[in-house]
């Protein structure tokens, strides 16, 4: 325990040891190096992060709170107290964590749990909720919801020069994506998806979309593809103008029956199969969700999965600001 009942400071942790974002993406992290001794020690860990404030000052009058043991604060043991007013605030007012009933350490673990698509019935045992807890899915419904505010904040686009300036190539293409409801094992009406995938990173985009005509198809090339690079298609005729698109400005290559097709058949064949397979095993129950399993394959997409726990911490720490 250590010094845990000594500690009452106006930071929680030396400013010095607040991790840069580079820091953040060196780290391993695993689901074991999540487990605390103290609570102090999970909200030190995320106050080196930027997930919780380091410092608070009162709203009142302005000057640095401390941050005290109270033992009726169930979850984190501690809380933030002006000596002057003796106002006190929730360490975890405005933060990723507020309005849990969690604690810090049971939500990282659900977090990274999701992060490295564990299943939801063993990362419930790892968080310690017990089995057939509701509380994973709303946390992993949540996580996905990151992702959807990240990216009405950050459009994801792909393609555009190489820095010798040559362009890069995307390959396009539309894909039906059926599921099974979940419990009644028939098959319902499928969503079209069109999507788009970089060659040269395999970053890649993917939208639902209520129809495959050029109308609908451009404006989301214009929306995710940079200008310069370099479209392939198929011969789809909603592909036929892509070359006017925005004032010509982009390259296109339709590619027809019996050409040499490899790296593009190949290249949408993957994407489309990874995304398929995430999608039918982990979405199923509602409708309204499926945007929502798109995007969080997107936005996991961009990294090496190792990373994707550490990319989602400074994704948080971005959309939480804890100034
Ligand atoms: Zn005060």
């Amino acid at each position: 325990m250590g010094d845990t009942n000594l500690f009452s400071t106006t930071q929680i942790v030396d400013p010095a040891q607040i991790l840069s974002d580079a820091e953040i993406r060196a780290e391993e992290i695993t689901i074991r190096r999540l487990v605390f001794e103290t609570p102090l020690d999970a909200m030190k860990w995320c106050a080196r992060r930027k997930l919780l404030k380091n410092t608070c000052d009162c709203d009142n009058c302005n000057i640095p709170m401390t941050c005290s043991l109270n033992s009726r604060v169930v979850l984190d043991g501690y809380q933030w107290i002006c000596k002057l007013y003796k106002s006190q605030r929730s360490i975890r007012k405005n933060s990723f964590f507020e309005n849990s009933e969690l604690s810090l350490e049971q939500i990282l673990v659900l977090v990274c749990g999701w992060a490295m698509e564990y299943p939801q019935d063993i990362i419930s045992l790892e968080a310690q909720l017990g089995q057939g807890s509701k509380t994973v899915v709303d946390w992993y419904n949540f996580c996905r919801e990151v992702c959807e505010v990240h990216f009405m904040q950050n459009e994801i686009v792909i393609g555009g020069l190489n820095e010798d300036c040559t362009s890069k190539t995307v390959d396009i293409d539309e894909s039906k994506f059926f599921y099974k409801k979940y419990h009644q094992g028939r098959w319902v009406d499928g969503h079209w998806v069109f999507g788009g995938i970089e060659r040269e990173s395999r970053k890649c985009f993917l939208v639902e979309v209520p129809d495959r005509t050029e109308a609908t198809l451009a404006a989301i090339i214009e929306r995710h593809i940079l200008p310069g690079s370099i479209i392939v298609s198929d011969g789809w005729r909603a592909y036929g103008n892509i070359q006017d698109i925005g004032g010509s400005m982009y390259e296109h290559h339709a590619i027809i029956h019996h050409e040499n097709t490899g790296v593009f058949l190949q290249n949408l064949e993957n994407m489309w199969m990874r995304a398929k397979y995430r999608l039918q095993r982990q979405f199923g129950t509602s409708e309204a969700l499926f945007c929502s399993y798109l995007h969080d394959f997107v936005w996991r997409n961009q990294f090496p999965k190792s990373q994707v726990f550490a990319e989602f911490v400074i994704m948080v720490a971005a959309q939480f600001p804890v100034p």
